[in-house]
């Protein structure tokens, strides 16, 4: 499939909007024949904002030892990261989507009981995150629900084999989906720190972790992700497909139908995910 950038998405989505303007226009002077330059249309540019890796308390990238990618910021994040995201959203009338990572949300321990989900696997102790903080956040995402979207992203972000972490939580580096027990598991984990936290119901949009996910059925599944994540309210995904695992089924190019899943090709992204105060760029 062609690589896009966000900027050619941007671009093309534009023009096609305007194609089926125009010729919707035109239609419906019926027999009366309309010049494309009598025409003035506006069309809005559909931009959607998405946050990822939100829900980390450490900042560390983790990866050298076992551990998450997370967000590679040279800090812990505080409840002030959270009221940034409603600003923007305020700012721009728009709600921006937070792609949530729930796992240092852990107040009770839970995770200890899925050994795939954590680096620290039957040990897991999340302690060191249990604070103030977590209030304080709650209470800014569920203030703000006109100007914060709580996105699925996921639990630990990658699937832990013995010691050792794979990419990622809910796909390999193939695409293909984990074993279906584990992904129910982990799913059923994030519902229940959501309730932990009082975050509100089942999130109605995802972002795989690492971007790995396929379109439809893959590797010996009977059922696809995105219908997994139906069942449990799930209808819009966004990932690049240009690492989509059979990216060529997706229907209309750079949007297509899983299971009743709408499921969007994001682009790829102009920048590294960590890279920080960068001056940006050409328009
Ligand atoms: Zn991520």
């Amino acid at each position: 499939m062609q690589h896009i950038t966000r900027r050619e998405f941007t671009r093309k989505s534009t023009l096609l909007g305007a194609g089926l303007a125009a010729s919707n226009l035109i239609a419906c002077h019926g027999n009366r024949s309309v010049r494309n330059d009598e025409l003035s249309a506006s069309i809005p540019i559909p931009i959607q904002i998405v946050i990822d890796d939100v829900g980390w308390w450490s900042g560390e990238d983790g990866n050298e030892r076992q551990q998450p990618y997370r967000t590679g910021i040279n800090r812990n994040h505080v409840p002030a990261d959270y009221q940034a995201i409603v600003d923007l959203g305020i700012k721009l009338g728009v709600r921006p989507q937070a792609a949530t990572i729930l796992c240092e949300w852990d107040r009770e321990n839970i995770l200890r009981d899925v050994p795939t989900i954590t680096w620290m696997r039957e040990q897991w102790d999340n302690s060191k995150w249990v604070g103030p903080w977590l209030d304080e956040a709650a209470d800014i995402i569920r203030n703000n629900q006109n100007h914060y979207e709580l996105t699925l992203h996921g639990v630990g972000h990658e699937y832990w084999h013995d010691e050792n972490m794979t990419r990622a939580e809910w796909a390999d580096s193939s695409g293909q989906m984990r074993p279906l027990d584990q992904v129910e598991l982990h799913l059923d984990c994030f519902e229940k720190l959501l309730d932990q936290n009082q975050l509100g119901s089942f999130p109605t949009s995802f972002v795989p972790t690492a971007f790995l996910h396929g379109f439809g059925l893959t590797g010996d599944h009977q059922i696809s992700m995105a219908e997994v994540l139906k069942k449990r309210g799930v209808d819009y995904i966004n990932t690049p497909f240009n690492n989509m695992l059979n990216a060529e089924g997706a229907q209309f190019g750079l949007f297509g139908i899983d299971s009743e899943v709408i499921t969007v090709d994001r682009g790829e992204d102009l920048l590294d995910w960590d890279v920080l105060a960068e001056n940006q760029v050409e328009c």
